[in-house]
């Protein structure tokens, strides 16, 4: 935190800020000397509004963001910043001076969902929308670069902000991987994301320490065996029985080999073998998802993964062929970034503005970031209050656009806290990451994420 109460001059950027008069400025009622973004905000409103419509009205896949890429740097460009672009899509921007006190993240891609929220502003791209909310996290993010543009140039900011807009999130294992080997945290000491929440209702935002996503693999199962007639399954390896076997017996193995309090959750969503009624087939496969909510726990149960399939399959005779595939590991928030979040939520909207986020078994890429660095990621409210609750990857997902006021006020004040804190206290960058759990993965090449995003 900033430090509590005391003279400015403890924080050198903000004891600049101080001295501008400028009637929209002012600070937060608490004690912690730090600017109030709303004033900021508020002539830039409808025009964010206004972005985020157009966002949603043309929703680009994974890897293929040319145009909402576009979109923000043009934006961007007009503040007098300047955008940094990744490999293919997507690009970073730093507002400030010095070292980078902090980093923000935004994901920008749609998903293959028809759009079914008959708004004005529906997609006008026939089965993708906009059904995650990114829409609303990029444009949030370009509120943030705005306002802390605005506020650089009243007073420069004593630490640099940088602010990532991810391509393709919504591809395993992610295009977090893409952006973090082309350099985007080097230097970084901790980085911030928000994600909306159709659960929550608009004006509050949800927090929590520790695991708020899951970790999230895909696991293919494929079995060969001598098919034949079913009046003699003894002379076949009955490969439909053991994918059965397989089914029940693989979960119940790991829920008794692994901590529980780790959730660890192996789910089917296929099972495919045979053709007619009375023949036992020589080929099948099933496939299906592990989810977990413990890091550790992640990587036990992926080494266990091999013995207890093989295990499970032996007594049948059939061959077994596993394909198991990490996706992402649980996004793990950490405790003094989920704090500075909280401060400035209820700094700037009130100590009702925070309430506790349940843990999601989805996966999200924004783990690959808090492996390398600290950071939060915290949930923004979406409902209307006493209106519906809609859920995410839904093609009638509508997003309460007074969110994106609230999203942009407890970013940027977020982000501010950042760069206070990194001015008292100079982070110090490890240069290995403390939190990895595992080797990061190359990412893909993009050949590979184009076809999977076709394939979606
Ligand atoms: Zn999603
Ligand atoms: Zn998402």
């Amino acid at each position: 935190m900033s430090g509590g109460p005391g003279p400015a001059r403890d924080t050198p950027g903000l004891a600049r800020v101080e001295r501008v008069d400028r009637a929209p400025f002012g600070f937060s009622s608490d004690s912690d000397q730090l600017p109030v973004v709303g004033p900021f905000l508020r002539p830039l409103l409808a025009e964010l509004t206004a972005f985020r419509r157009d966002l949603h009205a043309h929703p680009e896949l994974s890897t293929r963001e040319v145009r909402t890429t576009g979109r923000i740097a043009d934006r961007l460009t007009a503040a007098g910043l300047t955008p940094h672009f990744f490999e293919g899509t997507g690009l970073y921007v730093d507002i400030g001076h010095g070292p980078i006190a902090t980093a923000l993240r935004a994901d920008i891609d749609a998903l293959p969902v028809q759009d079914e929220t008959g708004l004005p502003w529906a997609s006008t791209s026939r089965g993708v929308c906009h059904a995650c909310g990114h829409d609303m996290h990029t444009t949030v993010m370009v509120g943030v670069a705005l306002v802390l543009a605005d506020l650089n140039r009243s007073s420069p900011l004593a630490g640099t902000v940088r602010i990532i807009f991810q391509p393709a999130e919504e591809t395993m294992p992610g295009g977090a991987l893409s952006c973090i080997e082309q350099g985007v945290l080097d230097g970084v000491p901790r980085i911030f994301a928000l994600h909306c929440d159709p659960r929550i209702d608009v004006g509050q935002i949800g927090t929590r320490i520790g695991a708020i996503t899951s970790a999230s693999d895909t696991v293919r199962i494929e079995l060969t065996g001598r098919g034949g007639h079913t009046s003699r399954p003894h002379l076949t390896e009955d490969l439909v029985f053991a994918l059965a076997e397989i089914a029940v017996g693989v979960p119940a193995v790991l829920s008794r080999r692994i901590d529980v309090r780790s959730a660890v959750s192996v789910v089917w969503g296929q099972i495919h073998a045979g053709a007619a009624p009375n023949a036992i087939p020589a080929t099948g496969f099933m496939s299906g998802t592990m989810r977990c909510l413990d890091g550790d726990a992640w990587l036990a149960a992926g080494e266990l993964l091999d013995d207890v399939v093989s295990q499970v399959a032996a007594p049948f005779g059939v061959a077994v062929d596993l394909e198991h595939v990490r996706g992402v590991p649980p996004v793990v928030n950490t405790e003094v970034e989920t704090a500075m979040i909280e401060a400035a939520a209820r700094a700037e909207l009130g100590e009702d503005a925070v309430v506790l986020t349940p843990q999601s078994m989805g996966g999200e890429d924004f783990a690959w970031f808090l492996q390398e660095v600290p950071g939060s990621m915290f949930r923004l409210g979406t409902r209307t209050r006493g209106g519906e609750t809609f859920d995410l990857h839904r093609g009638d997902y509508v997003i309460d656009e007074e969110s994106l006021a609230v999203g942009v006020r407890v970013m940027a004040a977020t982000a501010l806290r950042a760069v206070a804190e990194a001015a008292q206290h100079p982070p110090v960058v490890a240069p290995v990451a403390p939190n990895r759990l595992v080797e990061r993965p190359a990412a893909k090449p993009r050949s590979a994420w184009a076809a999977e995003a076709t394939g979606r």
